[in-house]
C-alpha cells in the first residue's frame, strides 16, 4: 500500500528533476532541466513459497556494475534462460536516479548515510528514501551491489555478530555468512557501524568541547545505510563491492553474484554455489579522523594495504606522527577528507570466517 501512494505521488507531482534543489550547482545559462526517470523496481515471483530477495544496483551513481550486473540476470529471467522457481526477487536497477544521470556518487547527499524515511523530504535523497525503505521492508534479504574508485579486490560488507545491544541488534548473522562465502569473493568485512558511530561519538565529544552544536553527522546512526536499515526491519542484507568502479571485471562480479544469490536461496534451481575458501576475514576497529586539513599520508595508502604496528601511517600539520597501533590493514584511506572528518580507518584479522 505505501509504496504504491509514494511511487504514485512521485510520478505525479513531476518535480524530482535535475537542478529543481538548491543545493545543486546552478548556471546562468538558461537550459531546461532533464527529467529524472522515475523510481523504479521489477519484481519476479515463483509458483513455490521462498524468500522475499531484493537486489539493488547504483545507491552510489557512478557505480554502474550492479545496474549492468542486474539487468543481465533480468533478460536471463525475460527470455527464459534462466527460471525463478520459488519465492521472489525485486531488482532496483537504479537506486539513485539524479546521482546515476549525474554520473556522480551522490545527488544532493550520500543516500547510504542516515537513511529513513521523513515526513519532510528537502533533498533527492530523502525522496528516494521515501520510496525505498517501504519497499526493503518487504523483503527479507538485500543484496546491495557497489563499486569502489582506486584498484583493489572485490569484497563483502557483512553486519554484526548476533546481538542484543542498542545500536545494531541481530540475529542472522549465521545466514549472512552462509551468503557472504558463496558470493565468489575472497575478503569479508565486518565492522560498519559500531565504528562509524564510535567515530561519531569522538567527533561529537571534540565538538561539545569546542561549543559547536550538533548537526546531522554527529548522530549515531548517521552510519545508517541500506543494509543497516534492512537489518533495522528484521532482515539481513550484504553489501557487495564489486571492484573499481570502471573495471570491465566488475560488472561480472555483480552478475554473478546475483546468480549464486538466486541459487543459494532456493530461488532458482541451479546447483548451490560453492564456497570460497580461504576466506580473509576483517574487522573495521577505529576510524580515525584528520585534525587539520593539511594532515598528511606518509604514502598513497589504498584500502587493504597491511600495517604493521609502529608503521608510520601519515603526519599530522604539527608534525605529530601516526603510527599503526597493531598489525592489520589500512581500510578507507582519504587523503582529501577535511578537518574533523574520517581519515581512514583501521581493520584488524577478525577469524570470524
Ligand atoms: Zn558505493
Amino acid at each position: 500500500m505505501m509504496p504504491r501512494l509514494l511511487v504514485a505521488r512521485s510520478a505525479a507531482d513531476g518535480g524530482l528533476q535535475l537542478g529543481d534543489n538548491a543545493a545543486m550547482p546552478s548556471t546562468d545559462t538558461a537550459q531546461a532541466p532533464a527529467p529524472l526517470p522515475p523510481f523504479k523496481s521489477v519484481r519476479y515471483a515463483g509458483r513455490a513459497p521462498g524468500p522475499r530477495l531484493i537486489v539493488t544496483g547504483a545507491v552510489h551513481g557512478n557505480e554502474t556494475c550492479g545496474t549492468r550486473g542486474i539487468e543481465r540476470v533480468m533478460a536471463d529471467l525475460d527470455s527464459g534462460r534462466l527460471v525463478l522457481q520459488a519465492g521472489s526477487v525485486t531488482f532496483v536497477p537504479i537506486t539513485n536516479a539524479k546521482a546515476y544521470v549525474l554520473g556522480r556518487r551522490a545527488g544532493d547527499r550520500n543516500l547510504n548515510r542516515a537513511l529513513q524515511p521523513t515526513a519532510e523530504p528537502r533533498e533527492f535523497e530523502d525522496h528516494v528514501a521515501n520510496w525505498l525503505c517501504p519497499l526493503l521492508a518487504e523483503h527479507e534479504v538485500l543484496l546491495d551491489l557497489h563499486s569502489f574508485q582506486s584498484p583493489g579486490r572485490a569484497f563483502v560488507m557483512v553486519g554484526p555478530r548476533d546481538n542484543t545491544g542498542p545500536l545494531e541488534p541481530f540475529a542472522h548473522a549465521a545466514d549472512e555468512e552462509a551468503l557472504a562465502r558463496r558470493l565468489g569473493v575472497g575478503r569479508a568485512v565486518d565492522g560498519w557501524l559500531d565504528t562509524y558511530a564510535t567515530g561519531v561519538a569522538r567527533r561529537r565529544a571534540a565538538a561539545e568541547a569546542e561549543g559547536r552544536s550538533g548537526t546531522l553527522d554527529l548522530h549515531p546512526r548517521y552510519g545508517v545505510g541500506t543494509t543497516e536499515y534492512m537489518r533495522s526491519q528484521g532482515g539481513w542484507a550484504l553489501t557487495l563491492e564489486c571492484g573499481q568502479n570502471d573495471d570491465p571485471q566488475s560488472p561480472e562480479v555483480a552478475y554473478a553474484a546475483i546468480r549464486q544469490t538466486l541459487a543459494h536461496l532456493g530461488l532458482t534451481a541451479e546447483a548451490p554455489p560453492p564456497v570460497v575458501s580461504p576466506m580473509e576475514a576483517l574487522s573495521l576497529v577505529d576510524v580515525i579522523d584528520k585534525v587539520h586539513n593539511d594532515d598528511a599520508f606518509a604514502r598513497p595508502w589504498q584500502s587493504f594495504d597491511a600495517l604493521r604496528a609502529g608503521d608510520l601511517i601519515g603526519t599530522r600539520a604539527n608534525g605529530e606522527a601516526v603510527h599503526a597501533p597493531h598489525d592489520g590493514w589500512i581500510v578507507f584511506p582519504n587523503p582529501r577528507s577535511e578537518a574533523r572528518q574520517e581519515w581512514f580507518y583501521l581493520a584488524r584479522a577478525s577469524g570470524r570466517f
